[in-house]
């Protein structure tokens, strides 16, 4: 069966501040979707939402994931269920190599799903993870550096990627996984998440600039403005905002609003 992530009516925000303000969004297991918007509209949060960081308040609508309604759900339960988000800006954890965080985070699942869980093997986790990263091109020296700890904007984009593959989710967001990058480490970082694009990953990929979107083609384009998403259509939609930027549609979304008041007046 096909896993659906469904976004209803979505309100949200923080320190009793509304940023998302009704957003609706359905994707489905093997599409690839674009989040595109410009700074301050509420991507990040509604990545963070979505994920269920604790800073958040919802306050209005629901997150439908494999039947279950994920708000109001631990972040662990929602990873567990088969949804990740790559960060925008990842932490470095000192001390903690990726192998051995990676193989914690496996094991944490495994062990939510079913506490008499033994955890994955050492020899089995090798194997994984040595697949992996050659699936993402990856030096397999990288496993064995700290986590995040003096990575190059890339390292840390390339580290959220090779999660993403090892923990193998349904659904996954990626907050502006191609900010700061230079054109190389985009390539590569794209390259990574189309390897793992296919029929069992559907993937949000939450970005400002068009540039990524040249790398990796998205079936759906949607545009988010003050908190709400204002216009989907196809990739031609992106194309459209690297060539006229996004002051067309806050002019149609404000002729929309007040067209919309005048009705409200006239219909009142
Ligand atoms: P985007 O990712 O689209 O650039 P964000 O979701 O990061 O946007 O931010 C949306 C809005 O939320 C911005 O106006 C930002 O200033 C505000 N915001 C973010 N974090 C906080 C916070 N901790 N307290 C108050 N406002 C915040
Ligand atoms: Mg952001």
């Amino acid at each position: 069966m096909t896993a659906v992530l469904e976004v209803r009516g979505l309100h949200a925000g923080i320190e009793g501040k509304e940023i998302l303000r009704g957003v609706d969004l359905v994707v489905r297991q093997g599409e690839t979707h674009a989040l595109m918007g410009p700074n301050g509209t509420g991507k990040s949060t509604f990545a963070n939402v979505l994920m269920g960081h604790p800073a958040y308040q919802v306050t209005e609508g629901q997150i439908l994931f494999e039947g279950a309604d994920l708000v109001g759900m631990e972040p662990d339960a929602r990873s567990r269920l088969g949804l990740f988000l790559a960060f925008q800006y990842p932490v470095a954890i000192p001390g903690l190599s990726v192998a051995n965080f990676l193989r914690a985070a496996i094991n944490a699942r495994r062990r939510g799903r079913n506490p008499e869980d033994k955890g994955i093997g050492v020899p089995e986790f090798r194997k994984l993870l040595k697949e992996k990263m050659d699936l993402l091109q990856m030096p397999h020296e990288f496993a064995g550096r700290y986590l995040n700890d003096g990575f190059s904007g890339g390292e840390k984009k390339r580290a959220e990627i090779l999660q993403l593959a090892t923990l193998e989710p349904k659904i996954a967001v990626l907050d502006e996984t191609d900010s700061g990058l230079d054109i190389d480490a985009l390539r590569i970082v794209a390259s990574g998440v189309n390897a793992l694009a296919g029929e069992s990953l559907g993937v949000l990929v939450i970005t400002h600039y068009q540039r990524i979107l040249n790398y990796i083609k998205p079936d759906r384009v949607h545009i988010m403005l003050g908190g709400r998403i204002v216009e989907s259509g196809g990739a031609e939609l992106a194309e459209h905002l690297e060539e006229h930027g996004y002051d067309w549609l806050r002019e149609k979304t404000a002729a929309g609003a007040e067209k919309g008041t005048r009705q409200a007046v006239a219909e009142g």
